[in-house]
This record gives C-alpha cells, structure tokens and sequence, in this order.
C-alpha cells in the first residue's frame, strides 16, 4: 500500500483529522523500522513547529496509533503501535525493546513471551518494559 494512503488509512481508523503535518508525521513512523524521537523526527520534517510536533506526538499516543518505546535513555522515542492498540488500550503483552549499541536505534520485537516476574510482597506491578541491548540485525 501506498505509504499516503496507509497514514490517511491509520489517522482515519483512529478517528484523527487529516492534517498535514500528522500525514508527515506519521509518515516517519511508517518509513523507519527504528523508534523515533522528538529530534529525530525534527531532523527529517524542516517546516515543523515543535509545539505541531509535540501536540501530534501527544494525540497519536493518546489514539493508539503510538506508543512510547522505553529503551532505559532519558530520550523519549517513538514506535508504530500494532493495530490491536486504540485509544486509551495500548496492547503490548509480548512486546519488548531493543537498543543497538552500535547505531543507536531502538526497535520494537514483538512475539516475545515476557515471563511474568514475581515482585516482593508490598509491590504492586502494573506493567513490565525490558530493554533489551547489544547489536541489531543490521549492526551484527
Ligand atoms: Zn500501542
Ligand atoms: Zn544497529
Ligand atoms: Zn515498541
């Protein structure tokens, strides 16, 4: 499919107006295999306001459409969500993140058992990210 037609496809799905810079937004997530973050996306999109950018960021995770790809950095990043994902239930059971260490990109593997860890009496665990590190597939 048609890179256009799959955002406007995803916005509408999500009950997202078609706006420009969402198209273009989202387009980034749809060309990169890799997380993206603020900057990232600022790199590639010249005529963006960071206020655009960040409000987009904002909705689209609010919407399902992405989800926070938590790599263990203090640099928020970005990834497609899975179309299981809608607004307000994002659905990552199997889901982890990997970092490379080589080029820095952070992807999302999915189909993962994550085992449940046990916490100590007292703890309460509402969710589980694992990163995991070392080479990617294209850096090995
Ligand atoms: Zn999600
Ligand atoms: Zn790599
Ligand atoms: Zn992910």
């Amino acid at each position: 499919m048609a890179i256009q037609l799959e955002c406007e496809k995803i916005l509408k799905e999500r009950g997202l107006r078609i706006t420009k810079p969402r198209m273009s937004i989202l387009e980034q997530f749809l060309s990169h295999p890799n997380a993206l973050s603020h900057n990232d996306i600022e790199e590639k999109i010249l005529d963006i306001d960071r206020i655009t950018l960040y409000r987009t960021l904002k909705s689209f995770e609010e919407k399902g459409v992405i989800h926070k790809a938590i790599d263990g950095t203090d640099k928020p990043k970005y990834a497609l969500c899975e179309s299981s994902c809608s607004e307000h239930a994002h659905h990552h059971d199997s889901h982890l993140h990997f970092r490379c260490d080589d080029c820095n990109h952070t992807f999302c593997i999915e189909g993962v058992a994550i085992p449940a860890i046990p916490a100590p009496e007292g703890y309460h665990v509402k969710g589980t990210d694992i990163v995991l590190n070392g080479l990617c597939k294209n850096c090995s």
